[in-house]
């Protein structure tokens, strides 16, 4: 199967949860998460559509992005690995969004950073809903600190938040986890109803439909893209 084959397959799949769901196919984004990929790759699933890319590592990034957005203009890329403090600097440069802030620590490094810049930075903060790894904010009552940190750095753009489901085969499980981030979502928008909540970043290849059934906004699919990755 070729790249622009997968991007067709899962365009379908898209399309047949949101119709189940009641939802509009079109609120949904599909990110080809490109990580350990290379750039003929990329170009690949540019050619069949894809415009949003997500990246784990800020080194793997620069080495395959740094050319590749200005003459793609209209591509956006977005971090979904965690971010050490000392490549923050170097993730501004390249990304559009952060979508793995998951400490204030972070939130601080990177509001300092954009304080006087003038394109902002987008940020989805990252809540641990359930993933062995235990990265993101533990509870609702620290993102909701996290987000009134945020908003007081004019450089940051809050735009919504992320999860990822665990590891498992149980779909309640997986299913739990993204109703909790949608839940969130929703007490964080009753609390703070002037901020941007249009990014909820859940399901990657194997659990994606679950997502869009739960409210995703952005589904973030390697494997099922560009298949398996060479580590
Ligand atoms: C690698 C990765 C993905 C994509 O995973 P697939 O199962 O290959 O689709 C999505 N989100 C994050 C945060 C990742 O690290």
């Amino acid at each position: 199967m070729t790249i622009t084959e997968a991007v067709a397959g899962i365009r379908e799949k898209i399309l047949q949860a949101a119709l189940r769901s009641g939802r509009n196919p079109d609120d949904i984004r599909l990110m080809g998460v490109s990580k350990f990929h290379g750039i003929s790759e990329i170009e690949e699933a540019w050619q069949g559509g894809i415009r949003l890319f997500g990246e784990s590592r800020v080194q793997e990034a620069a080495d395959k992005f740094a050319g590749f957005t200005a003459g793609h203009p209209g591509a956006e890329l977005h971090l979904i690995g965690s971010l050490q403090r000392n490549k923050a600097k170097a993730a501004y440069t390249l990304f559009d969004y952060i979508q793995s802030v998951d400490r204030e620590a972070l939130i601080t490094c990177l509001g300092d950073l954009t304080a006087n810049q003038d394109r902002p930075l987008g940020i989805l903060l990252e809540f641990h809903t359930g993933e062995e790894t235990k990265t993101g904010f533990p509870d609702e009552d620290s993102l909701c600190r996290a987000v009134e940190q945020v908003l007081s750095y004019p450089g940051l753009a809050l735009r919504g938040l992320m999860t990822m489901a665990p590891y498992t085969d149980d779909t309640r499980i997986i299913r739990a986890s993204f109703r909790a981030l949608s839940g969130a979502r929703n007490r964080l928008e009753a609390r703070f109803p002037d901020c941007d909540w249009s990014c909820l970043s859940m399901g990657m290849s194997s659990d994606f439909e679950i997502a869009i059934e739960e409210g995703s906004t952005i589904i973030r699919i390697g494997t099922a893209l560009f298949g398996e990755r060479r580590t």
